[in-house]
């Protein structure tokens, strides 16, 4: 399988090619298609697999199908992870892979001052990566706006829970619209994995890889 039988514009394809991408992995051979055609999916796979490109490959292609004009603080695509370190990871591949596109992303974790990211809020957000704890402070100080959130993933979810982010990610989830895709990425499915993911998506399609 080629990437480009998976539906990806030109601008995305001459990423990959510049960055030597070659064919898509498994879970973004099984993962982009369903991503694309707009179902949840509940996928385990670990560090290393390919999973970031997974989906936001295909986010990046809905987001250029359907290009909106932001309202102030508003966020089209949320990436919720467990730690800075995989937030600034996660950020650092949006970036690249959306280098030949009219996407604006930004990462807010804490640790760092939130000053700056009220500035990189104020004009709306394409894609917003953060951490839980965070984005809560954002969502108090009213900088992030997550009514007309079209994608929610969440990356890591087996650490987010181990790390106790569950009262985090449900008060995260009162802020969504119902009508949402929703990516849950896992790498291993725990009974609690299997509760949140009932909780969350709805009706998913499972990619196992
Ligand atoms: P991840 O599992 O998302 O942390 O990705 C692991 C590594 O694989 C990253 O360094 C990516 O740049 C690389 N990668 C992702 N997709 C591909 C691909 N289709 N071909 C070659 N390398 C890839």
């Amino acid at each position: 399988m080629s990437f480009q039988s998976l539906a990806l514009s030109e601008p995305i394809l001459r990423v990959l090619a510049e960055q030597g991408y070659v064919s898509p992995t498994p879970v973004q051979q099984q993962s982009i298609p369903q991503i694309l055609s707009g179902k949840d999916v509940l996928a385990g796979a670990q560090t290393g697999t390919g999973k970031t490109a997974a989906f936001t490959l295909p986010l990046l292609q809905q987001l250029l199908n359907a290009p909106k004009v932001l309202n102030k603080a508003q966020v089209r695509v949320l990436v919720l992870t467990p730690t800075r370190e995989l937030a600034q990871q996660v950020f650092e591949s949006v970036q690249t892979y959306s280098r030949h596109l009219p996407v604006t992303s930004a990462v807010f974790y804490g640790g760092v001052s939130i000053r700056p990211q009220y500035d990189a809020a104020e004009q709306g957000l394409d894609i917003l990566v953060a951490t839980p704890g965070r984005l809560i402070d954002h969502l108090h100080q009213e900088t992030v706006d997550l009514s007309q959130l079209e994608v929610l993933v969440l990356d890591e979810a087996d650490r987010m829970l181990d790390m106790g982010f569950i009262v985090d990610i449900k008060r995260i989830m009162a802020k969504l619209p119902v009508k949402r895709q929703t990516l849950l990425f896992s790498a291993t499915y725990s009974k609690d994995i299997k509760q949140l993911a009932d909780a969350l998506l709805n009706q998913p399609v499972l990619i196992e890889v």
